[in-house]
């Protein structure tokens, strides 16, 4: 198909690229969403769901305490609540140093004006978490942050994209994008769009879409790896990490522990897989058993690994690229993500219809990764 049909071709069909597609529909946008496998396939499909504004940089967390507000209001959004369970995140402190850190961290945000992290005490930490061992010493807590089910969001914001009039092409990978008068046509598998506006939303790939306009952006890749265990009574309710050490931990609704916390397999872009290291696995498995000794015996059924873009500061890229006009970037979400996607889709909806955001992602732009020689390159004129 060949043709002008659509405003915006999103490229991704990741949350992140359905977020943005379901925010341009909305605003009045024909939006077509092009997907290499299937939706979800990558990273939105692989994530642990932490719905997170705890120990966020200080980079992203504006951004993440609107998304937060929009996550408490979800339904409205996409007609469901996409499995979110508010019940909490903690950040325990295994020393005094770093529970000195944690503190530290809550005065400088109470100085700043942020309320949203919280110091408690041995006492109240065990109150939240009765299973935990004794040797913790304190905490920092997020009463509205939890989790939720990813594949749930998955068809939320899918449904919601559809019914808005997005139209979701799978099987349809990208790969070429050329200027064509103000407009660019799209190549992938035997489809070409053309349309003045872009969104790369390639999540690990991103880089290489980037490269098709122009931008030279580096960026690494993550190999995220989850383990999940049998079911078993439920003991926990907030999603827990540890300060220092890679772990994230908690009891899904159906009983099993999902433990993951940034443990890192290995990626391979080319073959759109990655493979988990079991040795690696095996330390997330520690740090599990050592926060809560009673799960010392239980079988781990089922582990994976997902990929997605990382950058060298860990914040997400987010707005216009500097040399395509018309081409806007969200990726390089660094593992912390899933928890951005209704607003980043929002932010981007801002710039595409409006033209500017009162959100503020000045810094997350793409200039700040880049060369300073491709950074400002000047587009070559356009071929017709
Ligand atoms: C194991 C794991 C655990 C995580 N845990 C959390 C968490 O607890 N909390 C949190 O906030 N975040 C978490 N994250 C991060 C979060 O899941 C991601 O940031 C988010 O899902 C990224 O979404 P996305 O749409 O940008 O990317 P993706 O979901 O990867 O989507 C990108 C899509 O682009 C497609 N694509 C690529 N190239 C092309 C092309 N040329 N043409 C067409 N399509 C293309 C891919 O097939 C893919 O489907 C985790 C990630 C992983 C892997």
């Amino acid at each position: 198909m060949t043709g002008n049909t659509y405003d915006v071709a999103v490229i991704g069909g990741g949350l992140h690229g359905l977020s943005a597609a379901l925010h341009l529909a909305r605003a009045g946008k024909r939006v077509v969403v092009i997907e290499r496998a299937w939706v979800g396939r990558h990273a939105s499909g692989a994530t642990a769901a932490g719905v997170r504004t705890l120990n966020r940089d200080r980079g992203e967390l504006d951004l993440s305490l609107e998304s937060m507000e929009m996550w408490h209001g979800l339904q409205s959004l996409v007609g469901d609540n996409c499995g979110f369970n508010p019940s909490g995140q903690i950040c325990v402190a295994e020393s005094q140093a770093t529970l000195d850190s944690l503190a530290s961290r809550v005065t400088s945000l109470r100085q700043e004006g942020y309320t949203h992290e919280e110091l408690i005490g041995p006492d109240e930490l065990r109150r939240w978490l009765p299973a935990l061992s004794h040797h913790c010493l304190g905490a920092t807590l997020a009463r509205r942050d939890g989790a939720a089910d990813p594949h749930r969001m998955l068809r939320a914001f899918r449904q919601s994209a559809e019914a808005a009039g997005v139209v979701i092409k799978e099987q349809c990978g990208v790969t070429a994008i050329e200027r064509r008068g103000n407009d660019w046509a799209i190549k992938a598998t035997q489809h070409e769009w053309v349309v003045p506006v872009v969104v790369n939303a390639a999540g690990a790939w991103s880089a290489r879409v980037a490269a098709m306009v122009g931008d030279d952006i580096p960026l690494a890749t993550k190999s995220s790896m989850m383990m999940v265990s049998e079911r078993l009574s439920p003991f926990i309710k907030p999603v827990v990490s540890i300060m220092g050490r890679s772990l994230s931990f908690k009891q899904s609704d159906q009983g099993t522990l999902v433990i993951g916390g940034g443990l890192q397999g290995i990626p391979d872009l080319d073959k759109e897989s990655s493979t988990a290291r079991m040795r690696v696995l095996a330390k997330g498995a520690r740090a599990a058993t050592d926060l809560f000794p009673g799960v010392r015996t239980i079988r781990i059924i089922r582990v994976w690994a997902g990929l997605e873009a990382k950058t060298d500061d860990m914040l997400p890229v987010v707005g216009a690229s500097p040399n395509a006009p018309g081409v806007f970037h969200a990726f390089g979400f660094s593992g912390h993500g899933f928890q951005l996607v209704p607003v980043v889709g929002a932010a981007l909806a801002d710039l595409i219809v409006r033209g500017t955001t009162a959100r503020r992602i000045e810094h997350l732009s793409a200039q700040r990764l880049m060369a300073p020689d491709t950074a400002k390159k000047t587009l070559t004129e356009p071929s017709s």
